[in-house]
């Protein structure tokens, strides 16, 4: 049976019962990548959260299609692929890989599906023409723009007063816009990549990418859009806005937004050179950064710091030590047992239903390991291992529990020292703190 899962909807700033369009089945979109460069560990929150969201969503029953699209035109990729005289494909294909390649570094499992812009240029024309056609744009020397006036929902997502969103928009030199908010949805240029449209030479805006991508791909609402909070306005505003006014529907009943990582109270910038990458982190900090970012609500921002990211490699490493000693022990000894805790699997659930408060769910699996820890029973022992067994892969934290035949290693270990064969005890004792179990 599905349980009720408890989501926070920006949209109407509460937590809300989860009622999905279909029943048994639940469609994602979340904003992806401007494949320019490599990810910072900021990108890579949402990489996670959003992963995890989709396990909890499967873990409960539900079939989950998931999208996160790949924007791979835009002006920063147009130029950084002429700083190094390659084409803007192979610019983007090379990013895409990179991008691909740490998503699955920090555990998660890549969407269903990620759609690239260009696979979609002339949905977004046929797009622009319709709105063009009903009245919600209008052509200028510069390109095409969204008439924001016309939306009276406009700035509902982002909750600001519509005189503060003017000053959020960047000031922009066509004088020929009617509105300082309106945004544009097609860019005039023969600059870099570009492509044929009745506006002549140009490219989508970044907005409309998203908005047409959607409508392509689901059929009418979707049940959960997603992204970080920086992305709420314009982005998520915008894109909002084009579906209100093409398809008179907003773009989906859940909005859900994670809040930002920043380091040691400083945003992450290139001007500030304090953008840590990803593919800088050794293999066990990627999977301990993912357990640091579980660790904090993703509703909550984030205070990085390289001594945070220490202390989340030790709790890993030694959790990891200690489930991997338990599992050996258990299988040497035939004490392995079927039974699951469900105590702790059920304050597990209860803490993924309140709006996937994994930060709960991090402080249960501390608890358990103590309890491990203090335990002599192995019925006990064995029940925390297979209660670990089942939620690891729930939240996506990849600890290599494979003991493939270090069992043999541990008899002859045990054997050593019980008869009291100290040296060649150390040896065996030396091989398996080797592979990790000491
Ligand atoms: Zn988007």
């Amino acid at each position: 049976m599905i349980k009720a899962l408890q989501i926070y909807n920006t949209l109407t700033k509460s937590l809300e019962t989860f009622e999905p369009i279909h029943q048994g089945s639940v469609s994602m979109y979340v904003c992806g990548p401007t494949v320019y460069g490599d990810i910072h560990i900021g990108n890579a929150r949402p990489v996670i959260f959003f992963d995890v969201v989709k396990r909890v969503l499967e873990e409960i029953g539900y079939h989950v299609n998931y999208v996160s699209n790949i924007t791979d035109v835009d002006d920063k990729i147009i130029e950084k692929a002429k700083s190094e005289g390659i084409s803007e494909a192979q610019l983007t294909t090379q990013y895409i890989e990179a991008f691909q390649t740490m998503v699955k570094a920090l555990g998660s499992d890549l969407p269903d599906m990620m759609p690239k812009a260009t696979d979609y240029i002339s949905q977004m024309i046929h797009y622009i023409t319709t709105l063009i056609d009903m009245g919600y744009a209008y052509e200028t020397e510069q390109g095409v723009y969204f008439r924001v006036n016309r939306i009276n929902a406009y700035g509902e997502l982002s909750k600001q007063k519509r005189e503060a969103l003017e000053q959020a928009v960047r000031i922009d030199l066509d004088q020929e816009k009617e509105h300082p908010n309106d945004f544009s949805i097609w860019k005039k240029t023969t600059d870099g990549l570009n492509y044929h449209s009745p506006w002549g030479e140009g490219r989508p805006g970044w907005h409309t990418e998203c908005a047409v991508m959607n409508h392509e791909i689901f059929e009418g609402m979707i049940d959960i859009h997603g992204g970080g909070s920086d992305l709420m306005f314009p982005h998520h505003e915008n894109e909002r806005a084009q579906a209100l006014a093409h398809d008179q529907h907003g773009l989906a009943t859940y909005w859900m937004h994670n809040a930002r990582l920043d380091i040691e109270n400083q945003k992450m910038s290139k001007s500030l050179g304090n953008i840590i990458y990803v593919k800088d982190l050794s293999d066990l900090q990627k999977q301990a950064f993912r357990l640091l970012i579980l660790a904090h609500h993703y509703r909550q921002p984030i205070q990085y710091s390289s001594q945070l990211l220490e202390q989340y490699e030790k709790n890993y490493q030694t959790l990891l030590k200690k489930l991997r000693m338990t599992k050996l022990e258990l299988t040497a000894s035939n004490e392995m047992h079927k039974t699951l805790d469900a105590s702790y699997q059920k304050r597990i659930i209860d803490a993924l239903l309140q709006d996937f408060h994994t930060a709960q769910v991090v402080t249960i699996i501390f608890e358990m390991q103590k309890t491990l820890n203090k335990t002599q029973d192995t019925k006990e022992k064995a029940t925390l291992l297979n209660t670990f067994e089942w939620l690891l892969p729930i939240i996506g934290l990849n600890l290599d529990l494979n003991i493939s035949d270090d069992v043999k290693t541990y008899l002859s270990w045990q054997e050593a020292r019980n008869s009291q064969k100290y040296r060649e005890a150390d040896i065996y004792r030396n091989e398996l703190m080797e592979k990790g179990y000491i």
